[in-house]
Order: C-alpha cells, then sequence, then structure tokens
C-alpha cells in the first residue's frame, strides 16, 4: 500500500505518514479529501448464479510458506529480483508460463490461463511484490503475493469461461509504477472485466475502537474492532465489488468455508474526493475505465507496523489471512465462471 497521495489534504488518520508525490495521471482534487462512499445496501445485487460454486480451499500450508519466504526488505534491485525468481519457481512449479513486462523503473511479472470462451474476456488478480526499505514488508504485501500464488495453483487446471490473468506489480511503494505501466499497456489491458488487487490483507486488531477511519464516513462498519476485510470499488462497476458480497454466502451455504467479514464500499467519481482510495495499484485501472476492486486491512488505520521494520509474520492474524484469501479465491472463482 502505497502513501496518502494528496498531502494537503489528507485525512487525520494519514497524518503520521510521510507523502508521495502523485504520479502525473492521478488528479489532484483542489477541494476536500472527505471520505464519502455510498452506503454498500443501496448498491444493486449482483446477477444470480444458477448453483452454488464448489470452491477450491486455501492450502495454509503453501500459503504459509509463501509468506515465510516472502518477508524480506524486497527495495533494492537485487531484493526485487530474488522475489521475481521466487514467484517465478512458484509459478512454473504450478504449470504457469511466465511473462516479464519491463518498465522504465523496474518489471511486472505476469502469466495468463485461458478461458473455454474467448469472447468472456479476462478477469486479473494482481499484487505488488515490493517493499518501502527497511520493511519486511509481511503484511505489506507479501501476503497479497502469497494469495495471487495460491490461486493460480488452484485455478490453473479448472476450465472456466474466462480467461485467468496473474500479475505481480514492482514499484508499487515508489508511486504505483508497475500498475501504471501495465494498465498502460493496451494489449495487456485488453479483455479485462474485471480487475482484483490484493494489498495487506493479512492483519486484524481484536480490541474496541483499535480500527480508525477516516474523517466523516457515512458508513457503519461491521465492527468496533479491526476484523473485517475492505473491499473497495468504483461505482461505475458495482457488480464486480458486489461479487464480494454474494461469495461469503454462497460459501457458507456450500461448504461453511470460513472467510473473512466483508466491507464493501462504492467509491463515487474515481476516487477524485476521497485520495486515500487512490493509494494502491487498483487507481490506474480505473483512469483507464477498467472495473478494479481493492481488497485491504486498511493498511495504517489498522496496523501500526505499516512500513515499519516490524511488518514480520509473527504480526500476521493467520486466520484472518486465510479467510481473506479464501474471499479473494471464492470471489476470483465467481467471476472466472460469469459469463457476463
Ligand atoms: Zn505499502
Amino acid at each position: 500500500m502505497g502513501m496518502t497521495i494528496a498531502p494537503s489534504h489528507r485525512n487525520q488518520a494519514s497524518l503520521k505518514h510521510p507523502v508521495s508525490s502523485p504520479p502525473a495521471t492521478i488528479p489532484t482534487p483542489e477541494l476536500v479529501s472527505e471520505f464519502s462512499p455510498i452506503k454498500t445496501e443501496e448498491a444493486p445485487k449482483p446477477p444470480e448464479t444458477s448453483s452454488p460454486i464448489d470452491f477450491p480451499t486455501i492450502s495454509s500450508k503453501r500459503i504459509f510458506t509463501d509468506l515465510e519466504n516472502l518477508a524480506f526488505e524486497r527495495y533494492s534491485e537485487s531484493q526485487r529480483e530474488q522475489a521475481r525468481q521466487y514467484i517465478i519457481d512458484q509459478l512454473e512449479a504450478a504449470g504457469w508460463e511466465t511473462q516479464q513486462q519491463e518498465f522504465e523503473e523496474g518489471i511486472n511479472l505476469y502469466g495468463d490461463r485461458p478461458g473455454t470462451d474467448p469472447d468472456a474476456g479476462t478477469i486479473l488478480v494482481a499484487a505488488h511484490y515490493d517493499t518501502v526499505a527497511f520493511s519486511p514488508g509481511a503484511d505489506d504485501n507479501a501476503t497479497g503475493v502469497a494469495t495471487v500464488l495460491e490461486i493460480a495453483r488452484l485455478l490453473k487446471n479448472r476450465e472456466t469461461a474466462r480467461s485467468l490473468r496473474v500479475a505481480f506489480f514492482d514499484k508499487e511503494e515508489s508511486g504505483l509504477w508497475g500498475s501504471l505501466a501495465f494498465a498502460g499497456n493496451e494489449q495487456l489491458r485488453a479483455n479485462l472485466k474485471g480487475v482484483i488487487i490484493a494489498d495487506m490483507i493479512g492483519y486484524a486488531c481484536h480490541i474496541p475502537g483499535c480500527q480508525s477511519y477516516p474523517a466523516n464516513l457515512p458508513i457503519t462498519p461491521p465492527s468496533n474492532k479491526g476484523d473485517f476485510i475492505v473491499v473497495i470499488g468504483d461505482a461505475e462497476h458495482l457488480p464486480l465489488l458486489n461479487t464480494f458480497n454474494s461469495v461469503k454466502t454462497e460459501a457458507i451455504a456450500s461448504k461453511n468455508i470460513h472467510t473473512s467479514p466483508v466491507l464493501t464500499i462504492p467509491i463515487p467519481l474515481k476516487g477524485v474526493l476521497t485520495p486515500d482510495t487512490l493509494r494502491s495499484d487498483h487507481a490506474p485501472f480505473w483512469y483507464q475505465g477498467i472495473g478494479a476492486v481493492l481488497v485491504t486491512d486498511t493498511a495504517n488505520l489498522r496496523n501500526p507496523h505499516y512500513h515499519q521494520p516490524t511488518d514480520v509474520v509473527e504480526n500476521i492474524d493467520r486466520e484472518f489471512f486465510l479467510g481473506s484469501a479464501q474471499l479473494i479465491l471464492n470471489s476470483t472463482t465467481t467471476l472466472l465462471e460469469s459469463h457476463r
């Protein structure tokens, strides 16, 4: 998760965090940064699926192994190269062919698994693999990378109408450079029917009042603790966002697979009035008019280890992380099996 991008208008909750310059393509609001999403329950329901989906199950052994292997500082060229090699090895072991997108500031990795219906489009699931300096980035964002790797393993041989693309972005922390390069490439963004970004999905807090909110947040949180996962999406693609509500119900109905409680927040106007909602790799896709969601534990609004040397595996809530990863897997599977 990147730092607050509108320094003079940032929310109270972000005041203690350092500031970076926004990439040139990100609009900087002139006036307010009031966090004003629409209430979730007013959003249209997603299309009904005909029968419950038989969701695969995240392997806790594999996902925690990935988390432990990736939780090192991934800031310098050689550190990021080491992370890339780990990702490539894991993808290849799962039968994927890895491609590289080189851009001026770094290297993105991605892979494709074709669907059965070439007209049904592609779902992209992605996470950034770089860290800030001096942080091992267990939550930020080894949790996201481990989740995308496990989804790649579980869905490699599953036949679905839509194609699956997975991607691992470089240089998110320095200004979303990897996702800007990816979304800016016509070929790589072609046919995308939805983008899911996982960025910090493994931290929970269980003391009442431990979760902070931006000022004037007009929604009712599901809990007075920080024990839920947040999914934000652009208000122009509500069925994509609402998939994250519907799969929870389906999972419970079918196999009682554990998923984390979810708060979905639609963001109007591509976040121009809410710059704190533009701090990760979904934002460049919004600017291209592509539906995208960010799945997050809310970063510095909850996690005191945000961008610190203490962002280590020991501070990850294992059950919460597993439930968040399962939620992303269920949503991805649902979207892949949809024709619309
Ligand atoms: Zn970050």
